[in-house]
């Protein structure tokens, strides 16, 4: 694709071609940031507004039980189970991922009496080493966080370790971690795995069983498009369901919430993981916005975002070197997940200019500006494109203006 008119001609062949009109896109805007929040799939207004209308407002409480909104997370989970390569009945919707964190890294833990350490690696997302610090204070009984460079993490699991915390796609570098390899070594030692799959559900195939993943968690308004705030997701390993409890051990996790008992049964499997009433609006757009999956193969659609991050690479590179942009990240392709970011100086603003010339993307801290590759609505003609505004903007400078010289709360 070494012309814009190759990469016509690939989209007039591109087997997911006719998916972008399930999305709901303005004219003209290349949209390269359904990482961080997916497009909105065009059933999703009308599924919403039946949820309103219909359930709430008339069937009103009845809803519960005629409409099975108290069934949802679990239904919403199976559908979600096939995405990340586990079976039905090990994955539920729920809160969020830090919250999921939470109520999987309190459980795992009781699982390794004895033991100190709950490792992960300096390219995790914030968030997660944040909730392992707040539940450490909190336990107050000698747990430690403990980090290690993403290169060197696998050499870093000694018999101390309790639980492994590792996000398998770096949120910044899109590194990828070889889930099942390190899941292995972790095993190995007698450490349990927690994966974070923000940047790989809907992204990539997730093998949790081919990996014998312990326990995972997972968000839905990224690349699957669930809407801001949409519901996250956690997967137990079946044979791990039974042995484990949430520390937040909500009425929706009892074995009989109707019953109102004064004591906590835990309910079986993975409805234990519940903790309260779940936002059924949000969990009607997340299940309408699941439709868009129904038949995505996800190794073709990883293959077609491949071929994206290639082509956007090479485009890049071809002026980049002479402003100082460079990829972040492995350069294998099968080392990484479906974004991409560059190293650029002043890069904040370079990604307010091209938000105003029509290509959103984002910036994350320190210097990089990133572009999440979602082959059901990219083309590689809008990838072209999305390069060439790029190299015009740095060409001419257009980044330095004041006003884009400070940033805003969200980048
Ligand atoms: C986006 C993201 C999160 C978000 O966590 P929430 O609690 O759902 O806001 C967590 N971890 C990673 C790796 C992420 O990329």
């Amino acid at each position: 694709m070494t012309t814009r008119q190759h990469c016509v001609s690939r989209d007039a062949t591109d087997p997911f071609r006719h998916h972008r009109d399930r999305f709901v896109l303005p004219e003209g805007l290349i949209y390269l940031d359904g990482n961080s929040l997916g497009a909105l799939p065009r059933n999703v207004a009308g599924r919403v507004a039946t949820t309103v209308a219909a359930e709430w407002g008339n069937a009103l409480i009845t809803s519960w039980n005629v409409h099975d909104w108290f069934d949802l997370p679990g239904r919403i989970g199976d559908r979600l189970a096939r995405l990340v390569g586990a079976p039905a009945g090990t994955v539920i919707a729920c809160d969020t991922i830090s919250v999921n964190l939470f109520k999987l890294l309190g459980a795992a833990l009781k699982l390794r009496p004895g033991r100190t350490t709950i490792l992960s690696d300096t390219g995790n997302f914030p968030t997660d080493l944040y909730m392992v610090q707040g539940l450490v204070d909190f336990l107050g009984d000698g747990h430690r966080l403990r980090l290690a460079e993403p290169e060197d993490v696998v050499a870093a699991i000694d018999e101390d370790v309790a639980v492994l915390l590792l996000t398998e796609i770096d949120y910044r570098t899109a590194r990828r971690h070889d889930m099942k390899t390190v899941t292995e070594k972790a095993h190995a030692k007698g450490a349990l795995v927690i994966w974070d799959l923000a940047h790989s559900a809907g992204a990539l195939p997730v093998g949790l069983t081919a990996a014998n993943a312990d326990f995972a968690v997972g968000c839905t308004y990224k690349y699957l498009n669930g809407g801001p705030g949409a519901p996250a997701f956690l997967f137990v390993r079946k044979d791990l369901q039974e042995e484990i409890r949430s520390p937040l051990s909500g009425w929706w996790g009892h074995a009989s919430p109707f019953a109102f008992d004064l004591d906590y049964r835990p309910a079986a499997g993975i409805t234990r993981q519940q903790c309260g009433t779940q936002a059924i609006l949000a969990m009607a757009a997340l299940d309408s916005a699941l439709d868009v999956w129904e038949d995505v193969d996800l190794a073709a659609l990883h293959r077609k975002a491949m071929e994206l991050a290639q082509l956007f690479i090479e485009r890049v590179e071809s002026f980049g070197s002479s402003h100082g942009i460079r990829l972040a990240g492995p350069r294998q392709l099968e080392h990484r997940g479906s974004h991409v970011s560059f190293h650029c100086p002043q890069g904040y603003a370079v990604m307010q200019a091209l938000i105003a010339d029509g290509v959103i993307g984002d910036f994350r801290a320190p210097d990089m500006i990133r572009f999440g590759l979602t082959p059901l609505y990219l083309g590689y003609a809008d990838i072209w494109d999305a390069a060439a505004r790029l190299e015009r903007i740095m060409a001419e400078q257009r980044w330095n203006r004041a006003e884009w010289l400070t940033r805003k709360a969200v980048t």
